[in-house]
């Protein structure tokens, strides 16, 4: 069952880089399987998941934060709240001891979608190095 929450609209937006599918998330228009939120994330399964966790999780205000090689100084926050607060929570609920977090960081690197997003990838033992 897709869970639903309380979407804020335009969230993804605040900067003049086209909207993105997680924007449509954000603001509910598409529903998203839910693990995590809190005032600055939201976490969510991602629809192709490549282990049995596989959670995306992203800044709901996207602020110029299309790719990690975008961040500045402003950013350190939210970014710090991700690492710090947000994947250990996701980690513990789904009583991980292992897991990969992957920051697909341009298109040649597969970043597909251009609101920055952690993927937490996780729950049987992954192979090294990735391709
Ligand atoms: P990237 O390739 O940009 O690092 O990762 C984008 C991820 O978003 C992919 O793993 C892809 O499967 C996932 N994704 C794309 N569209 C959707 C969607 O509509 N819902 C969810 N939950 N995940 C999506």
């Amino acid at each position: 069952e897709k869970q639903r929450w309380a979407p804020i609209l335009g969230a993804g937006t605040r900067d003049t880089a086209g909207a993105t599918i997680f924007d449509s998330i954000l603001d509910g228009k598409i529903p998203a399987d839910v693990v995590y939120e809190d005032e600055l994330v939201l976490a969510f399964r991602d629809i192709a998941p490549v282990a049995p966790t596989h959670v995306l999780l992203i800044p709901k205000r996207r602020d110029g934060l299309t790719q990690l090689q975008r961040a500045t100084a402003e950013h350190k926050h939210v970014l710090g709240h991700m690492l710090a607060v947000a994947v250990p929570a996701i980690v513990a609920k789904d009583g991980l001891d292992s897991y990969r977090l992957v920051v697909n960081d341009g298109a040649q690197a597969c970043q597909s979608v251009f609101h920055l997003h952690m993927h937490i990838i996780g729950g049987k033992a992954l192979t090294w190095p990735p391709g």
